[in-house]
């Protein structure tokens, strides 16, 4: 890759978090689901050394760089087999949304802790009767004196028992158009009204999924985050950063399963020369690399676009970016499974738990079809269907 295209400060962030994901690895991440517990060594490792919070202000304790190093950051992560979802939502939604819209008090209490890894925010926006129309969301919060309730439930938020606050995004009373009318709130985990039930998901992860209840939650006045009226804006601040990132966990995990494969095809001989050398093997793992290598592309190009300052650029490549990567990992996944014959169904291989696993990245934050939505009606200029 030349040096236009990834500057020398990024190869070396790309060779440090790989060498630090190589000493854990997938078999760390394997050890800890079946043990029931969260890659707490992996976080904080990565947290002190300043990897965690590289796209947060100096200024609270990050690194001063934006969303291409913490997209490095994962990417190369979940190419050593050990990827940290957290990173998606905690700094680069959640942090995101705070530095950009945060009040100064808020910044100080949140930042440096999300930065070294002590503070974890998850984030919470699709509903059960919601799903991809975030429009309809009802999670609704009204004033009382100067405090706020909160009442609504959300389904599948993310590492919900590793945080301490959740991100939720609501909408006021007096939204009268219809329109959502976003509003983002800081929830701690521990605040009374605040009910968490984890659902049972066929994912080998060390992050669960969580339902939410939210029952008349009181919150100060500072739980808001940014302009009660500028929604919008502010979400998509935390929204483009969600699908950079997803990008980059969806690429970082094709790009190990990939490896995995090519590391087998090279041996594997049943006849006369390795299965590698058969082009039936050989070019549909030549298509994945130039897939996962096309759509790393596009995040490339959605993390310059934002890091700039460009929302509306940033959008439409970070939407095209997730979806590329989200269909280049599915397909790497599911060529690295079949590459390993029965071995890719065995647990000592541990391919086959990532074919679900690679779903994740074809149907959240945001499903492939509402991208393909986006691009018909925004970048083509087609009707709308719904
Ligand atoms: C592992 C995992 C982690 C997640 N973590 C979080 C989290 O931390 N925080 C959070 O807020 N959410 C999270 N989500 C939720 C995720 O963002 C949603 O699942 C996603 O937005 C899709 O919503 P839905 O599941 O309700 O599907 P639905 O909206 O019900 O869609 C179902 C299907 O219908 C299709 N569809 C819907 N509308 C249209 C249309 N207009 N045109 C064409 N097709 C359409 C969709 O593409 C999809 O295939 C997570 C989900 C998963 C699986």
């Amino acid at each position: 890759m030349t040096t236009l295209i990834e500057p020398e400060e990024h190869k070396a962030l790309r060779a440090a978090v790989a060498a630090l994901g190589k000493r854990y690895g997938r078999e760390y991440i394997a050890r800890t689901v079946a043990e029931g517990r969260h890659p707490t060594e992996l976080w904080a490792e990565a947290g002190k050394l300043g990897y965690l919070g590289v796209n947060l202000p100096g200024e609270y304790g990050g690194g001063g760089g934006g969303i291409a190093e913490l997209s490095i950051v994962l990417e190369e992560l979940g190419a050593a087999g050990s990827p940290l979802l957290m990173l998606v939502v905690s700094p680069a939604i959640c942090g995101t949304v705070i530095s950009r819209f945060g009040t100064e008090e808020q910044k100080r209490a949140w930042l440096p802790g999300l930065a070294d890894g002590s503070r974890l925010m998850a984030f919470g926006i699709t509903e059960p009767d919601a799903g991809s129309n975030s429009h309809r969301i009802t999670t609704t919060a009204r004033k009382d004196g100067a405090d706020w309730l909160l009442t609504g439930r959300k389904v599948f938020i993310s590492g919900v028992d590793m945080a301490d606050a959740v991100l939720i995004v609501g909408r006021t009373e007096d939204a009268r158009t219809g329109r959502l009318k976003p509003c983002l709130f800081i929830v701690p985990t521990d605040a009374e009204g605040f009910q968490k039930q984890p659902i049972d998901m066929e994912l080998n992860a060390a992050e669960k999924q969580f339902e939410l209840v939210l029952d008349d939650v009181r919150l100060p006045a500072d739980a808001l985050v940014g302009d009660e009226d500028a929604g919008l804006l502010q979400l998509f601040a935390g929204l483009n950063p969600e699908r950079i990132m997803t990008a980059a966990f969806a690429i970082g995990m094709g790009r190990y399963a990939l490896a995995r494969a090519i590391e087998y095809a090279r041996d594997r001989t049943v006849w006369k020369a390795p299965i590698g050398a058969h082009q039936a093997i050989a070019h549909p793992l030549a298509q994945a690399h130039i897939d996962l290598e096309l759509a790393r592309l596009m995040m490339q190009k959605a993390a310059h676009l934002y890091d700039a300052g460009d929302d509306i650029g940033a959008g439409e490549a970070a939407n095209m970016a997730k979806y590329a990567a989200g269909e280049a990992c599915v397909k790497a996944v599911d060529q690295a499974v079949h590459t390993l014959g029965g071995n890719g169904l065995t647990r000592e291989f541990g391919l086959a738990t990532l074919i679900t696993a690679a779903r994740v990245a074809r149907i959240a934050p945001v499903s492939r079809e509402m991208i393909l939505n986006y691009v018909s009606h925004q970048s083509l200029g087609l009707p709308k269907s719904y």
